[in-house]
């Protein structure tokens, strides 16, 4: 019983229906090839003796042998057809078999790539689903709480305020961020000579508000530099390293930029003072939504582990690569190389 469910079961699977697909081709193919083949061994078979040469040795062995010349004849006719008939029915059962194990594994093989993106897209939503969630419970929950109180402040309704504004941004970034990660994953980028001055110029606009609130100085020791990449791209990517670097740093310490040259890249080199990765983290923090617990305390709130899936993201699409270094408690050196 359970075996026929699961082999019903089995007949609405995408496998399957590209099973049948792919043995249905091969039998079309082999079923063709054999009515061709017999068809034309029939004709052969069924043809009439040349005239030259055997015509004469027929005649002598019509007039021997009389009408049991024409039957032997037509007898040993009719069984090459019968045995050619049965071997070709054994052929294609031989295909059948062989084709439904051949079409099976090449089914397998096409799907598992699309499988693996299902997959992939599926953790990706429920990730970001329990993501917003959280926010939006948080939200619920403090604004309820609110409204039952039978008096309410002036200060207590500024506060309020202020909270929800601040936790609706937050779901802004977060909504930004996933809608980055998304964005056209194959449209092709055109890399193009840039100055690399112009695009850490931006990045570190974008985190200096930070840096300054916890008095962390930035030291930018990158020579004037030119590199094949996109500017906007590539200012973006920077940011998030420095926007990181910012956040996981403690206050007073500094983070220092530098640069390096090899013969068909330049390395940008970011360095941190900040609280470090430790060895378990570390191959796990370019994947979407991980944070390490450290990074979760208060003291380095506002983050969503989306922020180097990203980087890496934009680095793919800008020919580039990303290395980090880090040691816990001593600080990180994330390194991007980019094409000359
Ligand atoms: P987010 O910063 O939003 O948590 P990221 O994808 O940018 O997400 O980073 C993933 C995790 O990698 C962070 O939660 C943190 O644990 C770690 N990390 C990234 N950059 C640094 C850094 N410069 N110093 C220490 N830890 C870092």
């Amino acid at each position: 019983m359970s075996t026929f469910v699961s082999l019903k079961n089995f007949s609405h699977t995408p496998t399957f229906r590209l099973t049948s697909t792919y043995l249905t081709i091969i039998m079309l193919m082999s079923i063709a090839f054999s009515t061709v083949f017999y068809n034309t061994s029939v004709r052969q078979l069924e043809r009439p003796l040349p005239q030259r040469g055997f015509g004469m040795r027929e005649e002598v062995f019509r007039q021997t042998f009389g009408t049991e010349f024409d039957s032997l004849l037509e007898e040993r006719t009719r069984q090459a057809k019968n045995t050619l008939l049965v071997r070709l029915v054994i052929l294609n059962s031989g295909a059948l078999a062989v084709g439904a194990v051949l079409s099976y594994y090449l089914a397998r093989k096409s799907l598992r790539p699309i499988e693996e993106t299902m997959d992939a897209q599926t953790q990706f939503v429920s990730d970001a689903s329990h993501e917003i969630r959280t926010p939006l419970t948080v939200l619920e929950t403090t604004n309820e709480v609110a409204l039952r109180k039978t008096k309410i402040s002036q200060q207590e309704i500024r506060e309020l305020l202020g909270y929800n504004i601040a936790e609706v941004r937050k779901l802004k970034d977060l909504s930004n961020a996933l809608l980055d990660l998304l964005k056209n994953p194959d449209k092709e980028t055109v890399l193009r000579d840039i100055e690399i001055q112009d695009a850490l110029g931006e990045a570190l606009a974008s985190v200096v508000p930070a840096a300054l609130v916890k008095n962390i100085k930035v030291v930018d020791k990158v020579d004037k530099l030119s590199v094949k990449s996109d500017s906007t791209l590539l200012a973006r990517l920077f940011s998030i390293l420095l926007d990181n670097a910012v956040k996981y740093s403690e206050q007073n310490k500094k983070i220092i930029i530098t640069s390096s040259v090899q013969t068909k890249y330049v390395t940008i080199n970011f360095k941190d003072q900040g609280m470090g990765i430790s060895a378990s983290d570390l191959p796990h923090i370019f994947r979407r939504f991980y944070r390490a617990d450290k990074s979760r305390t208060a003291q380095y709130e506002n983050g969503y582990g989306l922020g180097l899936a990203l980087a890496e993201r934009l680095a793919q699409r800008l020919d580039a690569k990303i290395f980090v270094e880090s040691t816990q408690g001593k600080g990180s050196t994330f390194s991007v190389k980019i094409p000359r």
